[in-house]
């Protein structure tokens, strides 16, 4: 009998908004706390890293290899020092599939993942992932390495981190990310899940995406599970020089449009009557928590702020529609009507391109399977960051052309 047949483990982060903070850069193999010793027949492999983060450990065979993967970490700390099992006659570290940084231990012989974990330290959040190799026989690990998870590309030769094929001028592009809802307001709530929760985590995963491309830099409008205001939420996006606001939901709905990603821009006019009840219900939100939103805009200010929004509804609009595509492309649901137009307060910015991304609704369970899912949250956060990168090298094409 197999002692501990195959691991599978990508674990969600779920110990948020404690952990939020932590979250801010990609995690480091330390070389300290590091090892890969042989021990007997067995081999043992230590990993410390600077904070927790999902991973999986596979095998493959032909020849005999074990794989493990992270999301993501930095393995540069990592030198010489990792090369004392006889056992393990190759050792290559990179970034894998989408998402993934990998390591690959290439064995003399078959073995097996008799035990693999990861413990955080509470005290300072670092973490450390223990695993041991034993011999098996090579029909039993044939048998492993079938179970190789789906959609892990062969063979995992890790590559060289490559940079994204469109540059955009200047500087990094400051983005506001605003996870919706938070605090006294958790948002939906289905099975257990608060749209707070998943919104905040999405939004410290994305924030990673965008900053690991180097185009970009982030801020969130909060980092944990507390109480931000709609008006507020733009002043934190102004006061950074966001260059673009994107705010972050999933809400549940009754009936109607039941599933599917939807990005909606501002209008004093909805689209139709869920979005006028959706917009509706956020800015409810706020006034229970006792904030006046007609104040937002005074009467003297609201005729510029009119004309400052007709230069940027089109440049929101660009963007909204850049993300449509790209959640298309990456296989995202879409809802049967993705564009949508709605009186959000926290899309009010007169000066800021603006979008509020219901990235599903939490009551359909597909929908909040999805957002519950690694895999998929990672290929919506690549999705959302080439469709940055594609509209702002448009934006600035665009403005180039203007001034001249
Ligand atoms: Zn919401």
């Amino acid at each position: 009998m197999i002692r501990l047949v195959f691991v599978l483990m990508s674990f969600l982060l779920v110990s948020l908004p404690a952990a939020a903070q932590d979250l801010r850069a990609l995690a480091r193999v330390l070389a300290e706390g590091s090892r890969l010793e042989d021990d007997g027949r067995d081999v043992v492999l230590d990993l410390a890293l600077t904070q927790a983060v999902p991973y999986r450990v596979f095998v493959l065979d032909d020849p005999a290899r074990v794989v493990l993967d992270f999301r993501e970490v930095n393995w540069a700390a990592l030198g010489p020092e990792l090369d004392a099992s006889s056992h393990v006659t190759g050792l290559a570290m990179g970034r894998g599939d989408a998402g993934w940084s990998r390591m690959v231990l290439t064995l003399d012989g078959p073995m097996e993942i008799a035990r693999a974990g990861m413990q955080t330290d509470d005290t300072d959040g670092t973490a450390q992932v223990q695993m041991r190799l034993s011999p098996v026989s090579q029909a039993a690990f044939t048998e492993l390495a079938a179970r190789t998870p789906p959609g892990v590309r062969l063979p995992p030769v890790p590559v060289a981190d490559s940079p994204l094929p469109v540059r955009v001028e200047g500087g990094p592009i400051m983005i506001a990310l605003d996870p919706g809802h938070g605090g006294v307001d958790p948002g939906a709530q289905r099975r257990g899940q608060d749209e707070a929760d998943l919104m905040l985590i999405f939004a410290i995963e994305l924030r990673e995406v965008l900053l690991r491309s180097g185009l970009f830099d982030v801020v969130l409008t909060r980092e944990g599970d507390w109480f931000v205001s709609l008006p507020e939420r733009v002043t934190i996006a102004r006061s950074a020089g966001a260059q673009a606001f994107l705010s972050l939901h999933a809400d549940a709905l009754a009936e109607g449009r039941a599933r599917g990603a939807t990005v909606y821009t501002l209008s004093e006019t909805a689209s139709d009557a869920a979005s006028e009840a959706l917009a509706e219900a956020h800015d409810r939100a706020d006034l229970l928590a006792g904030v006046d939103l007609a104040g937002s805009d005074d009467e003297v200010a609201g005729v510029l702020l009119d004309l400052a929004r007709l230069e940027t509804a089109p440049r929101s609009a660009a963007l909204a529609d850049h993300i449509v595509a790209g959640l298309d492309r990456a296989g995202a649901n879409l809802h049967r009507h993705p564009r949508l137009e709605a009186g959000f307060s926290v899309l009010k910015a007169a000066d800021i391109p603006s979008v509020l991304v219901e990235l599903g609704f939490i009551s359909d369970p597909e929908d909040l399977a999805n957002l519950l899912d690694a895999d998929w949250r990672a290929r919506v956060q690549e999705a959302i960051r080439d469709a940055l990168v594609a509209w702002a090298a448009e934006d600035q094409a665009q403005n180039a052309l203007l001034r001249q």
